[in-house]
């Protein structure tokens, strides 16, 4: 699967613009900053391939990578931007919204939440939209070289008692460092089994 390499294939602002449902999907979301792009980088082995999802103006799109034979890898637009301006945030959740439930071949979100925080509020929310979506989500911790062992035994505490309440969770964690490596076989094997 991840053998052949991975491509940027477009970015997509409405339903109508998704590639054809015709292979397995899964998807990343978190918080701006939270390590989206390196993860994404690291499992692909690509230094800058979601560097676009980052750049001003490309930040709203749903991004779609692939490979030939292999899954549909999306990068959704980071979130919890205070700064946003409201019909610009109410656009993309509407966009989330659409795609979460409409998308017959996603398999599974992986949402990432950065070790040194824990899920936060608006992370809450998203888990929650996922649960009403009815699509699994496994979450990635990133970052994880930041943080000592006591706060990773800490963290994992946290966010175990957080996803307590959401039907939708997968009970294992992928814990992750795109900077060291760590945890990178782990998730590309979990995304290797979906298929
Ligand atoms: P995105 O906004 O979620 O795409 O986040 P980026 O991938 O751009 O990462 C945000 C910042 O966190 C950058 O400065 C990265 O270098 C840093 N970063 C991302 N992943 C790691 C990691 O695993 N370890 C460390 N130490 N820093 C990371």
């Amino acid at each position: 699967l991840f053998a052949a390499p991975v491509d940027f294939l477009k970015g997509v602002v409405a339903m109508s613009g998704m590639p054809p449902a015709d292979r397995v999907e899964v998807c990343f979301a978190g918080r701006s900053n939270v390590g989206k792009s390196s993860l994404i980088n690291a499992l692909t082995n690509r230094k800058n391939l979601a560097r676009a999802s980052n750049t001003p103006g490309r930040t709203q799109e749903i991004n779609f990578f692939t490979t030939t034979g292999g899954p549909y890898l999306v990068d959704l637009p980071g979130y919890g931007f205070a700064e946003a301006p409201v019909p610009v945030v109410k656009k993309w959740q509407d966009l989330l919204k659409a795609y979460l439930s409409g998308r017959v071949n996603l398999r599974r979100a992986f949402v990432l939440i950065d070790a040194r925080h824990g899920v936060k509020k608006v992370d809450d929310e998203i888990l929650s939209l996922l649960d009403r979506s009815a699509v699994t989500f496994q979450v990635v911790l990133t970052k994880v070289d930041k943080i000592s062992r006591a706060e990773r035994e800490a963290v994992l505490e946290q966010v175990k008692g957080a996803l307590a309440k959401h039907p939708a969770a997968h009970p294992e964690l992928i814990v992750t460092s795109s900077e060291k490596g760590e945890g990178i076989d782990v998730l590309r094997t979990v995304i290797t089994t979906l298929e």
